[in-house]
């Protein structure tokens, strides 16, 4: 008998999780994987270019939702999945990460009764000013497989009183990161960057809570221009950031470069590459660590302590200040060794993942 699943992604990071359990499943018999992306991300640096690079082909469908208001875009996801699930049986629909599409598709799904199984479930931020958080939440409690990256995910889920079906399938983000990679000429990437191997600083910032404050958002740029002073600073800008230097009149201090989302090989070849990371990026924090990467996490909280306790992150906390003397005493260090390997980040994961799917769609 075969399987049909229907896979959703919608957002950058959604693509990276995803696209080694769809190849996994592609390769057993029997099994029928259809791909459905919602398009919360929508321009080609932040979406299209993923599917490509990450081989996982054309949709089979494409929502076209856009952007808009957290109740709009939740809407739209739930509607159009719902119209497909309406057209196409699915045995199982998996959703990946924490963004309103992973919340609406697994919704969607559980109200029509079709099993849901969430990537990345378990983590927990404990932070509910976060929609990501609110949107982790609301998907644990209507999945029926829970794949979690780390121990302290399946710990979690065992906390909120959720044990079955949770299963340890480690990190598929690390997968595409170590596939990715293997295949990018780091040299060229670097090249066309203008930046020498362990002479620079990599930067994202895109979370609401420092990019929707004007005056916070000034005067970390002003702290990266400091950094600028010592090293570059590279600043692949996501869109809304970007959008809210320009209302609030903020310009990139010298020796900051200010640029577009990078295509996601040339982005984790620097990332392998810095000499430092600055993020509140979720994703960033498990990339660096599974590279050996120093990275300084600009947030409060995290809702991946493994990266802390096993790899190379570090909270700075939202203080500007805090964030200065953390960076400048990093570039005053040698490099740190590199940490062990977290467990299961070990390029498997796919694999790993698919078939929990699958040994759950035969009980
Ligand atoms: N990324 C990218 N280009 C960039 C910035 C990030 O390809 O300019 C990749 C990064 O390597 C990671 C993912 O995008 O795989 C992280 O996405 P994001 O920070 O938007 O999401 P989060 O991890 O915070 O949910």
């Amino acid at each position: 008998m075969s399987s049909r699943i229907l896979a959703v992604v919608g957002a950058r990071p959604n693509f990276v999780k995803m696209a080694p359990i769809t190849e996994a499943l592609a390769a057993h018999d029997g099994v029928s994987v259809r791909l459905l992306n919602t398009g919360q991300h929508y321009d080609r640096a932040l979406a299209g270019s993923f599917l490509e690079r990450l081989g996982m082909g054309d949709p089979d469908r494409d929502l076209g939702v856009g952007s808009g208001s957290h109740a709009e875009q939740t809407a739209a996801v739930m509607e159009g999945v719902e119209a497909d699930l309406g057209e196409h049986h699915a045995d199982l629909v998996l959703v990946a990460g924490d963004v309103n599409s992973t919340m609406a598709a697994a919704l969607a799904a559980a109200k029509l009764n079709v099993a849901v199984g969430h990537v990345e479930s378990g983590l927990r931020s404990g932070d509910w000013s976060m929609p990501e958080e609110v949107n982790r939440v609301v998907t644990d409690r209507v999945s029926d497989l829970l794949l979690c990256t780390s121990a302290d995910a399946v710990e979690n889920l065992a906390a909120e009183g959720i044990t079955e079906v949770v299963e340890l399938v480690g990190n598929t983000m690390i997968d595409s990161l170590f596939r990715i990679l293997e295949a990018t000429d780091r040299a060229a990437v670097l090249s066309a960057q203008d930046v020498e191997a362990g002479r620079f600083v990599l930067v994202t910032l895109h979370r609401p809570a420092l990019v929707d404050d004007p005056a916070r958002l000034g005067e970390v740029l002003a702290v990266l221009g400091e950094l600028a002073a010592r090293l570059p600073v590279l600043f692949p800008a996501h869109p809304r950031t970007v959008a809210r230097l320009a209302e609030a009149g903020i310009e990139a201090p010298e020796g900051v470069r200010l640029a577009e989302p990078l295509e996601y090989a040339d982005f984790i070849a620097l990332e392998a590459e810095a000499r430092l990371v600055i993020t509140d990026s979720g994703g960033l924090q498990e990339e660096t660590s599974a590279l050996g990467v120093p990275c300084l996490t600009y947030r409060d909280n995290t809702e991946r302590p493994v990266t802390v306790e096993l790899g190379t992150n570090t909270l700075v906390g939202v203080d500007p200040a805090a964030l200065c003397e953390a960076a400048l005493a990093a570039l005053a260090t040698e490099p740190p060794e590199s940490p062990p390997a977290i467990p299961l980040w070990d390029g498997g994961a796919g694999a790993r993942a698919a078939a929990a799917a699958l040994s759950f769609l035969r009980r």
